[in-house]
């Protein structure tokens, strides 16, 4: 459940209708999705059975829920009208009802950009001849900017994830394999108090590091090997997301010139995060210091992603997004230089804006680290 100390979901509904009229849309239908659960508290795996929140722009706010989970969405949902169906029923005759009520306004409909397909096409019948659109529009805006309680649970998260760290290397990772390794990992946040991961876990050792979003695999981790761990829970739903590099054994002077452009460049992306900046300040600031140690084709992707209930959300810290970082947003730094079949080093926080510049959820060590 999410702590609504200073969040409730009145207010994030209220700050939904008032999109949906800047939008000029009669009504926005969710899913079973991180939007939902921004909304309403209530979550659960999207399946086949339709679970919608359908929010007008004039304020009716309506549940379409199947029986089974009447009870859980009643306790955790907002003041909404729940419209339950039983397995076997349609529940889209609901939806045309819904529909057929809301005949006589004018507007799009905005859907959850998440929402599966199958769902989508019976709706767009349903509200036959509207033009359609996406939720986002209004819900990106809203969600960028997290409140004070939705920072601590991604403090908390990151906590775990720093702890979750000296654990796993307190014993040697030499002869484990990467999956071996990742599932150490896991059960360290899980048993600090994580209600989940929040997104498989990549390590990616010796030349498999080459690879940015290679996933932990069968690969037996090596003497000389030099190994990236990305990982992160959750904590009442929000997401942490960590990297770090370490060195099994001696690291060659190579490897050591890499990491410490790539630190360098992590600095300069957090020392340029602040109110105010565009988004892509802070992804040229990364790239101009591995571009001057002469590393800038090896870094092969964009400088961070916002993080919150979905792991990758807005706003993406890239070239091309000029939009001013506000206070509250939460994105990831994370820089990273790749050798092919050789070795890559990543090096990522996720920080948050506020009024003294960008503060890092996570405060593991940085520095290139050996271990055994
Ligand atoms: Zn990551
Ligand atoms: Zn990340």
């Amino acid at each position: 459940m999410i702590d609504r100390s200073d969040s409730s979901d009145r207010g994030r509904l209220d700050a939904v209708r008032r999109g949906l009229r800047e939008h000029g849309a009669v009504v926005a239908v969710f899913g079973l999705s991180s939007n939902l659960r921004y909304l309403t508290g209530f979550t659960d795996e999207p399946g086949e059975r339709a679970l919608l929140l359908l929010v007008a722009a004039e304020g009716e706010v309506w549940m379409v829920v199947p029986e089974l989970y009447v009870a859980e969405v009643t306790a955790h949902s907002p003041p909404a009208t729940v419209l339950p169906w039983a397995d076997g029923d349609d529940p889209m005759r609901i939806v045309r009802r819904i529909a057929d009520g809301l005949r006589e306004r004018t507007g799009r409909v905005l859907v959850d950009d998440a929402l599966w397909a199958a769902f989508l096409l019976p709706l767009q019948a349903a509200f036959g001849g509207r033009a359609f659109g996406l939720t986002s529009d209004v819900m990106t805006s809203l969600r960028a900017c997290k409140a004070t309680d939705e920072v601590a649970a991604m403090r908390r998260a990151g906590g775990i994830a720093d702890r979750a760290l000296e654990s796993a290397l307190s014993e040697p990772i030499v002869g484990l394999t990467e999956l071996q390794l990742a599932g150490r990992l896991e059960a360290a946040m899980l048993a600090r108090g994580a209600n989940g991961i929040a997104f498989e876990t990549l390590v990616a050792s010796g030349p498999n590091g080459a690879l940015p979003h290679h996933r932990a695999g069968a690969r037996t981790i090596e003497p000389g090997d030099v190994v990236i761990l990305d990982y992160g829970c959750r904590v009442d739903g929000y997401c942490s997301d960590i990297t770090r590099t370490v060195a099994c054994g001696p690291a060659s002077p190579r490897v050591e010139a890499v990491h410490d452009a790539v630190l360098r460049a992590h600095d300069a992306a957090i020392e340029r995060a602040a109110i105010g900046t565009p988004a892509e300040a802070v992804d040229r600031a990364a790239r101009e210091v591995l571009t001057a140690a002469g590393y800038g084709p090896n870094f092969v992707h964009r400088t961070g992603h916002g993080v919150g209930l979905d792991i990758h959300e807005s706003p993406y810290i890239v070239e091309g997004n000029r939009k001013n970082l506000q206070a509250g947003m939460a994105f990831s730094v994370e820089p990273g230089a790749y050798f092919a079949e050789e070795f890559g080093v990543r090096i990522e926080d996720v920080v948050v804006v506020g009024e003294n510049g960008a503060v890092s959820m996570t405060m593991a060590p940085r520095e290139l680290r050996r271990v055994d």
